[in-house]
């Protein structure tokens, strides 16, 4: 116990030693709750809608790298979620979308349309019918280009896009 918190001073000074960026982001406490109140979050807001003609209505996202992202993803539709069910699925650099979406369909509902339990992916919805709507929370990860994907049987053809983070 001792050791670790002399190893977390060392490395609080070093990180504040070696942080010569701008001005300091304050840190979120965790703790301090804000998921149900709706208040308004530093970072990004995004949005995104899937519809009943297996479309999502946007295939490109932004964020900046390090903040907070916030999506809401809407089934714009009105069909049933076993007939046309949406997700929103952000998946890790080289993955293979076909694979995955394959791996998708054969756990299924059970599964929550995420195979191997996640590893291959950064976040993700629930799968929703139509009228429905999920918020998620997540850090934006390091910059790049990420591949987001509908994993519901058959969509990923169709519905998929990029996350394009930047520093
Ligand atoms: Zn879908």
């Amino acid at each position: 116990m001792r050791t670790y918190l002399i190893a977390t001073a060392i490395a609080l000074i070093l990180g504040s030693c070696g942080d010569t960026k701008k001005e300091e982001k304050p840190t979120l406490k965790i703790g301090q709750n804000n998921a149900q109140t709706g208040a308004p979050t530093m970072g990004t807001t995004l949005a995104l809608s899937g519809n009943d003609m297996m479309q999502f209505d946007k295939n490109e996202l932004m964020a900046k790298s390090g903040e907070k992202i916030t999506l809401t993803f809407r089934h714009v539709g009105q069909l049933d979620k076993r007939v046309m069910g949406h997700n929103f699925v952000l998946l890790k650099p080289g993955t293979d979308i076909t694979g995955f979406a394959n791996e998708a369909a054969a756990v299924g509902e059970s599964g929550d349309w995420i195979p191997n339990d996640g590893v291959q992916v950064i976040a993700h919805t629930q799968m929703l019918g139509g009228g429905q709507t999920d918020v998620i929370t997540f850090d934006a990860p390091e910059p790049g280009t990420y591949d987001f994907i509908c994993s519901f049987p058959g969509h990923s053809a169709m519905m998929r896009g990029t996350l394009t983070v930047t520093e």
